[in-house]
């Protein structure tokens, strides 16, 4: 695997959606040498009761960078406002300048069935830019280093808020990925959010923000636990994009075997030994 494709990007619509949805993720494949790049599209203007709009962008923005220096990560605040994003052609072209900059190998974003517009429509746009950022006459609106990126990279969606669409059935995951080892870290990235803690717990009923984080982490792990022989603690779950031209094989079994319990029950596939070595590319 060359250094280039050691880079994992995860895209939130605000700031501590990563937090929340996967920094376990994002902390194991940095301690096997990834470089991690967190975005958000966003810097959660309309995430305070009290504070104007360009004062909670600027204390948002500050804290998520906070949260990204816990990690160890590279921050990057895009310029969307909350409750505006949408899929449409500008849009499009700033997330897939995103991916040109980054050209990261694996790729992390939210769940395409959450509670939030602004969630589902980026997953929408993350999806759309992992595949046009390949393609080199699909323009961007503001500059990136390269007109195309090397492949389209792995594609994961996280896990919805509380594990269900907005009719209330369950989302069934791909797998669990255990983050017992990494949990301090990412109770040390949520903390960061500060200024989230009054917010969640009007307008989200969450009486503590890291709290709830915890009770959701540990309520995945047991089911994690139902369908393993052993017990895991804390976790995290996802799928991942399996549309046509979007990488196929399970990476991250291949690099977070131990940690991964597949939601069939069933032992989780690897990829070949070395497929990563040799991404898929565009292919139209
Ligand atoms: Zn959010």
């Amino acid at each position: 695997m060359s250094g280039s494709q050691r880079k994992v990007l995860a895209v939130g619509a605000h700031p501590d959606d990563i937090e929340f949805m996967c920094a376990g993720l994002l902390a194991l494949v940095r301690n096997l040498g990834f470089e991690v790049h967190i975005a958000t599209l966003t810097l959660g203007d309309c995430g305070s009761l009290d504070d104007p709009i360009e004062s909670i962008r600027s204390i948002r923005r500050r804290e998520a960078q906070d949260a990204c220096e816990v990690l160890g990560a590279i921050y990057h605040p895009l310029d969307f406002f909350d409750l505006c994003i949408y899929n449409d052609d500008h849009s499009n072209r700033q997330v897939t300048a995103l991916l040109r900059e980054v050209d990261p190998s694996i790729v992390v974003t939210h769940s395409p069935q959450d509670y939030l517009s602004d969630h589902e429509t980026t997953s929408t746009l993350v999806r759309n830019a992992c595949f046009y950022a390949s393609v080199p006459n699909y323009k961007t609106s503001r500059r990136s280093p390269s007109e195309r990126t090397s492949s389209i990279p792995y594609l994961y969606y996280a896990h919805p808020m509380e594990g269900t669409d907005i009719f209330g059935r369950p989302v069934s995951p791909d797998f669990y990925l255990e983050v017992t080892e990494v949990f301090k870290l990412k109770t040390a990235m949520l903390s960061c959010h500060k200024s989230q803690r009054e917010w969640l717990r009007i307008q989200h009923g969450m009486d503590d923000y890291v709290d709830s984080m915890r009770r959701w982490s540990l309520a995945l792990g047991q089911q994690a636990s139902a369908r393993s022989a052993k017990d895991v603690e804390f976790a995290e779950a996802y799928r991942q994009h399996r549309g046509h031209a979007y990488p196929h094989d399970q990476i991250l079994s291949t690099l977070l075997g131990k940690c991964i319990v597949s939601a069939s029950g069933l032992e989780p596939e690897s990829s070949a030994p070395g497929s990563f070595d040799q991404p898929q590319g565009s292919k139209i």
